[in-house]
């Protein structure tokens, strides 16, 4: 039997079909004869006969038989039965062959004649009115008024339907006769809809038919429409199917699923062009890019995490062993995250740059959130999206953009929070590192929770001192010390150089770097903690470099040390070594700082007056207290300059640099200066001190004691007093410091004032 295959044509059964002789001929391969027997089967896509495959063909069909063979170059099919197609072969010539069985339709109830013919009349009634304006406006009012069946007016319309060949072969497979005219009646009757819609002369008449169809026509020609297009450019599917998808794929929890859902529909029914569509689509773009997914537990082969460290990293034995530990435990509790770890330290000691390296010995994404300067709570929960232009806070950002659900998240300057009528950002990022609440985490902006227990947060800061309580108890402190000046040799030697060179595209042959160049940049033009400025001047001098080269057409240059103040364009910076002269009254102390520690000096002056005491520079409360104390401790040290005390009046400074709140560490500094002071002993500036001390005389200790002896060496200090209690914490200092250092302990203030050869008056400080 002849095989048509025929696409997007509604098949049904008892209907007449009309088609081009020429098709015909072309699709079966045979001239149409009257009386003969065809199959129609549907095919599934668009495609040429020769490209067509078994598996191109639904597996019903329709058995016909032609009726006519028109003069006008048509056929006349009039459609029986419905068959089970059981197999089909192509053959080399295109033509096809089936086996089929008859399909019979459900048994069904009689229907009721004369209802089924106003249904009919109302049909062919609203076919009419529009016909003219619309498309299909090739039938005739008369040509319509002489069908005599759903079927058969849903078969003439066929070429100007809407519908899809699966909406199409959906109506064939229907085996209930009377459903396949509701379907029939309803898609014709959606169609109109959809013409009139196109049209905005449509009447406005609302019959009862038009609600119930318009708003199904109106989705199904959109997504007519857009699967066609679809079809056409698979690469851009259009963004409420690529969204759809993205829903269905992305695993997210129900009341995300939920809220996604909602807003597609909201972007579905606002359409593109809407205003609101862009923070529509801009929900559904964010919500859809993140990972809702679970990544697999890994264990973590200690030694070759140890390794990848090591490879990034010299030095910092102690924060590496403790990044270690924490691998271990996460592997044991089989966790991906386990406690906060926040790194402190001076600028450029490594902090977020070995945050980098975990992520990357953990094999995990690593990403960076930076909090400096953040004083708004949305800034870390997201704006609710009733504001225009909201956005999702930063930890949601950085989530969206490691793209999984494990990053290693380096929160960094955490320390730089701050606080403003916008609420508390310190408070949202409690709950961001809280692991009993961080599992269900809501940004404002996406209105759902995420979880985020398997991120690993490692937090930076430079001070301690800024960071609420309750945040900095949920972490564990790694102390950044700093780097003396071999260990910055050896950075610069094993990263920051080749990193240099890498960057400027030189060669390690066509630059020398001598020992003796580096040692001078990083003692005379740098003074840090860090490696910061030591690798600007690395990246100076390649790019110096990298001029000279080809300016002179050099092979090879080597930088020698007096051509450095040239080269990096900068003076060294001498200031900030210690001076070489004393003079009464003046003493070098050591301070921290959030950028590792520096020298400064405290400075003391008599003048004439009523024993008044000015103190001018950098001052907290604290610092005001232990002036106080200073001032009696030296009275009474003193007993016999009382009228001096009396007739004059003091004047203590201390320099830009120290903190608020180093003012107890100053404590025997300044005890030592105005020692100096009242006894006209002048005190050699390469003496350096720090300690605490009380009114009785005891020296106490004090905090930060490996970046105050980092900042003496790099000063050029030779002789620091500490308190004796602090002893024990010169394990922490490289011994490289210790060696370049004499270090005497002192218990009491005395203990320093003698060994500077200040004279005391009362050593027992005995009342007078
Ligand atoms: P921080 O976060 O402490 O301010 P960074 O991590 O940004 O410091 O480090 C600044 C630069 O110094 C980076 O290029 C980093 O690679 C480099 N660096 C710091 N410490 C080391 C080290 N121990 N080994 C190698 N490079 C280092």
């Amino acid at each position: 039997m002849t095989v048509l295959p025929l696409y997007n044509v509604i098949l049904v059964p008892e209907t007449n079909l009309y088609i081009q002789t020429d098709s015909y001929k072309k699709m079966t391969g045979k001239d149409p004869q009257t009386q003969e027997r065809v199959i129609l089967v549907a095919e599934k896509q668009k495609k040429k006969r020769e490209e067509l495959t078994e598996d191109d063909l639904y597996p019903i069909g329709l058995a016909g038989i032609i009726t006519e063979v028109n003069s006008n170059g048509y056929i006349v099919i009039r459609t029986k039965k419905r068959a089970d197609i059981t197999e089909i072969t192509i053959f080399a010539d295109h033509t096809i062959a089936v086996t089929a069985n008859k399909r019979e339709d459900l048994p069904e109830d009689e229907v009721n004649a004369e209802a089924e013919r106003k249904r009919l009349d109302k049909l062919k009634q609203a076919l009419v009115t529009y016909t003219a304006r619309f498309q299909w406006g090739s039938l005739s009012r008369a040509y319509i008024a002489q069908l005599n069946s759903i079927p058969e007016v849903a078969a003439v319309m066929s070429p100007w339907l809407f519908n899809s060949s699966e909406d199409r072969y959906e109506i064939l497979a229907e085996d209930s006769k009377n459903k396949r005219i509701d379907r029939l009646e309803k898609m014709i009757y959606e169609n109109i809809e959809m013409s009139k819609i196109g049209n905005e002369a449509a009447t406005a008449q609302e019959e009862d038919y038009q609600k119930i169809y318009r708003e199904s026509a109106l989705k199904k020609q959109i997504q007519y429409m857009q699967k066609e297009l679809d079809d056409m450019h698979p690469e851009n599917v259009s963004d409420v199917r690529r969204f759809e998808i993205a829903i269905e794929e992305s695993g997210m929890n129900p009341e995300a699923e939920k809220e996604a859902r909602k807003v597609l529909n909201r972007l579905k029914q606002e359409g593109q062009n809407s205003s609101e569509s862009g923070s529509l689509y801009d929900y559904l773009d964010f919500v859809t890019g993140l990972s809702w997914k679970k990544e697999e537990q890994k264990n973590i082969d200690l030694d070759e995490a140890q390794k990848v460290l090591d490879e990034d990293h010299s030095g910092l034995k102690k924060v590496k062993e403790r990044i270690i530990q924490q691998v271990a435990v996460m592997n044991f509790k089989q966790q991906q995250s386990g406690s906060i770890l926040l790194f402190v330290g001076a600028p450029g000691t490594g902090k977020t740059s070995i945050g980098k390296s975990i992520a990357r010995a953990l094999g995990r994404k690593y990403v960076r959130v930076a909090l400096g300067g953040v004083r708004d709570e949305a800034e870390i929960r997201g704006h609710r999206r009733t504001y225009i232009g909201a956005m999702p806070g930063r930890i949601m950002d950085g989530i969206n953009k490691a793209g999984v659900s494990n990053p290693v998240m380096v929160l960094d300057e955490i320390d730089k929070l701050s606080t403003s009528y916008n609420g508390d950002p310190a408070s949202a990022l409690l709950e961001v590192l809280d692991p009993e609440q961080n599992n269900t985490f809501t940004d404002h902006y996406m209105n759902v929770p995420y979880d985020l227990s398997d991120v690993m947060f490692i937090c930076t800061a430079n001070s301690l001192d800024t960071i609420p309580g309750p945040l900095l108890n949920r972490m564990e402190v790694i102390q950044f010390q700093g780097y003396t000046p071999i260990e910055k040799k050896e950075i610069a030697r094993d990263h920051l150089i080749p990193k240099a060179y890498e960057k400027v595209g030189i060669r390690k042959d066509q630059l020398t770097i001598t020992d003796e160049v580096l040692e001078t940049i990083i003692s005379e033009y740098t003074m840090e903690g860090g490696v910061r400025g030591l690798k600007k001047r690395m990246d100076t001098l390649c790019r110096v470099a990298a001029v000279e080269l080809q300016r002179n057409h050099k092979d090879n240059i080597t930088v020698a040390k007096d051509q450095l103040r040239e080269y990096l364009d900068m003076h060294p910076m001498h200031s900030n070594k210690v001076k070489k002269e004393g003079k009464s009254g003046i003493i070098t102390g050591l301070a921290w700082t959030a950028a590792g520690g520096a020298i400064l000096y405290i400075e003391t002056l008599m003048t004439k007056g009523k024993g008044k005491v000015t103190v001018t520079g950098q001052l907290g409360d604290v610092m005001k207290e232990s002036t106080q104390i200073a001032v009696s401790l030296v009275k009474a040290l003193y007993p016999s300059k009382a009228e001096l005390f009396e007739k004059n009046d003091i004047h203590i400074h201390f320099p830009d640099g120290s903190t608020p709140k180093d003012g107890p560490s100053a404590g025997i500094t300044l005890v030592t200066a105005l020692s100096s002071l009242v006894s006209d002993t002048p005190v050699t500036p390469q003496v350096a001190m720090t300690g605490e001390v009380s009114l009785n005389g005891s020296v106490n200790p004090i905090g930060g004691l490996p970046e105050k002896l980092m900042a003496a060496q790099r000063a050029g200090v030779q002789h620091v007093f500490i308190p004796e209690e602090n002893m024990d914490d010169l394990r922490d200092v490289a011994q490289e410091v210790k060696d370049a250092l004499t270090i005497t302990p002192a218990r009491e203030i005395t203990d320093v004032l003698n060994a500077l050869k200040i004279p005391v008056e009362n050593p027992q400080l005995k009342n007078e």
